[in-house]
């Protein structure tokens, strides 16, 4: 009995000293990983460095344009990674890069490259130049093989004139050349030229043949020129000359430049050469966060609450200081939806009185204007903030809190609000029913950049007729339907988060009532139970003033004491 007694007491105290001792370690939102590193062979880009870095000359460069809160970013993540690591063979005249669109110092720059759906993947040539040239050309593929193609063609293009090393040289040789000619056109450390005939096989060759600068490649157009240099005309063929113009032919074990490329390197080891290093193949990345982080997941998993004060300022953090000033312009449909769910923040209002006078001015501005830029939209957010006391508490999330760094989070924070909102709107009946559904589809279709969540809600949402949502009630039971069907589609997805399996909701265990008998859902209890959890009194966090100073996390304990 004493034991008995104790057990809550001891269980609060262990909770507190580790929760003060995680405060120590905490992380903010903008520390999180990045989602690739130097390792697989792409270079992540903050900020305004990246039109530095495409005027470099000499350098082709590929751009993933990314969210990574989009489980269709995170899914490619694997599949773009290994094909950067392969792709490393061709660093001498191509760099990788990744932008985070989802990250704040990022917003500028997606807005200016005109990100609104990712991925985006672009190619730029060397000496690229946003003004001059625009915002790059599209890659419209996520298909490794196809992706590769493309930069074939656009690198076979590219200027390497300013080039501080051996230069590749695409043209075909010219009728007459003679092998000193082809020597000259390369710098001295070249021992060997390649010839590669057709063409298309040739310009394949002379990229994969860069991790071997001694060697030149140049493509034969026509193949009786191979006669130009005493060898016997033929279809297909590769040979190695050296500087003497002894040939080493060669009998490559397929057609493909690959193939081409194996067995040249194959002579070149024989003969003592060797290739510049390569990276390992990548690995699939699966890290579980640590520490505080590992603490706060834990604790929500093992709580019965869906609903913390964090997760929903951190929403409208996101949507507010990211998600819409990084949209180039607002204007007609997009405008009307974004002015409606502004007035939906107002409404339900989660933020503090401060957070509430600054929704009144947003709301009361986007009234006086038809249209705005992204641009204007942050200024007059900046200035508003700029006139009231702090208004954002938390850089992190707590119930959308994710197990590994990127995972949940926003998307997650999003439905929590939505779901709440519905809550909220039938106890305040201030707006037709539908009117938050409605908000999410504006939200979902004009908003979030996530490809395939987007394009999914917006059919989704027409297929479960949307707009015949008649009471309140119905809009409550509408979103939870259309999110278990989400949930349906995303079970076991390999983008999911390892410990928050998508499952249909509420769980058993969490609600037997909400089932019958034969394990359907009891529609009458899963109402009284989303009123239940998606309600105020159930919102764990308070309303106090905070202040919201960048590189610094508040400690989440209060949020966790309740
Ligand atoms: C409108 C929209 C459409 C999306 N479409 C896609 C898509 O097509 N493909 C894709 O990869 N990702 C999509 N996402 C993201 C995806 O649904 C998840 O948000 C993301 O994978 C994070 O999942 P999660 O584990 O945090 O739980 P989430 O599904 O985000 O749920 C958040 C919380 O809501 C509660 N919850 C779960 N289900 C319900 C329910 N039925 N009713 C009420 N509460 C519930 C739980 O407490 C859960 O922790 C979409 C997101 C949104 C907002």
């Amino acid at each position: 009995m004493v034991w008995h007694f104790w057990v809550p007491y001891l269980t609060c105290i262990i909770l507190i000293l580790i929760v003060q001792e995680g405060h120590s370690k905490q992380r903010c939102l903008d520390e999180e990983p990045p989602l690739y590193s130097k390792e697989d062979n792409i270079h992540v880009v903050v900020g305004a460095s990246l039109k530095k870095i495409l005027a470099e000359p000499a350098m082709g460069k590929l751009v993933q344009f990314l969210n990574s809160y989009c489980g269709n970013c995170r899914r490619f993540a694997h599949t773009f990674r290994k094909m950067a690591v392969d792709l490393q063979k061709w660093n001498r005249v191509l760099r990788i890069y990744a932008v985070d669109c989802a990250r704040l110092e990022n917003v500028k720059l997606c807005r200016d490259f005109r990100i609104t759906l990712t991925p985006t993947i672009r190619y730029y040539p060397s000496k690229f130049q946003r003004i001059r040239h625009g915002i790059g050309t599209d890659i419209e593929t996520t298909i490794p093989s196809e992706i590769a193609d493309q930069l074939i063609e656009s690198l076979s293009e590219n200027d390497y004139s300013e080039s501080k090393g051996v230069k590749p040289i695409f043209d075909p040789i010219e009728p007459g050349n003679k092998l000193n000619d082809i020597y000259e056109q390369f710098d001295n450390k070249v021992t060997y030229i390649l010839l590669v005939h057709p063409v298309d096989m040739g310009i394949e060759t002379i990229l994969n043949m860069l991790p071997y600068p001694d060697v030149g490649v140049r493509i034969i157009k026509d193949a009786e020129m191979f006669a130009q240099f005493g060898l016997k005309p033929c279809k297909q063929m590769v040979a190695l000359l050296n500087r003497s113009g002894k040939a080493q032919l060669i009998k490559p074990a397929g057609k493909s430049s690959s193939a081409y490329v194996e067995s040249v390197a194959g002579l070149l080891h024989q003969n003592g050469h060797t290739s510049m290093p390569t990276l390992p193949p990548a690995e699939p990345e699966y890290i579980l966060s640590e520490g505080y982080d590992a603490f706060i997941v834990d604790y929500v998993l093992n709580s019965t609450k869906v609903l913390f004060q964090a997760d929903l300022e951190q929403a409208i953090y996101q949507f507010l200081h990211v998600e819409i000033p990084k949209t180039a312009f607002i204007s007609g449909f997009k405008f009307k939806a974004l002015r409606h769910i502004i007035r939906l923040f107002r409404r339900f209002n989660v933020l503090n009185r401060d957070g509430r006078r600054m929704l009144n001015s947003l709301v009361n501005h986007l009234f006086e204007v038809t249209e705005i830029t992204g641009e204007e939209f942050r200024d007059v957010v900046d200035d508003l903030q700029t006139r009231l006391d702090p208004i954002f508490a938390e850089q992190q999330y707590v119930g959308c809190l994710g197990s590994t760094p990127h995972t949940r989070r926003f998307s997650c924070s999003l439905w929590t609000l939505f779901h709440y909102f519905t809550v909220l709107a039938a106890q305040m009946k201030v707006y037709p029913p539908s009117s938050v559904t409605i908000g999410l589809y504006g939200l979902a279709k004009f908003f979030y950049d996530c490809k395939d969540g987007s394009m999914y809600f917006v059919k989704l949402a027409k297929r479960m007729n949307i707009a015949k949502v008649r009471t309140h009630d119905e809009e409550i039971l509408w979103l939870w339907e259309a999110h278990n069907e989400v949930n349906e589609k995303l079970a076991g997805d390999a983008s999911g988060d390892p410990r928050f399996p998508k499952v249909q909701f509420p769980e058993r265990k969490h609600c037997p009532d909400c089932y019958t008998h034969s394990g359907e859902f009891d529609r009458d209890e899963v109402l009284k139970y989303l009123k239940r959890v998606y309600n105020l009194s159930y919102l764990s966090g308070d309303a106090e003033p905070h202040s919201r100073r960048s590189n610094e996390c508040k400690s989440k304990k209060k949020y966790l004491q309740k």
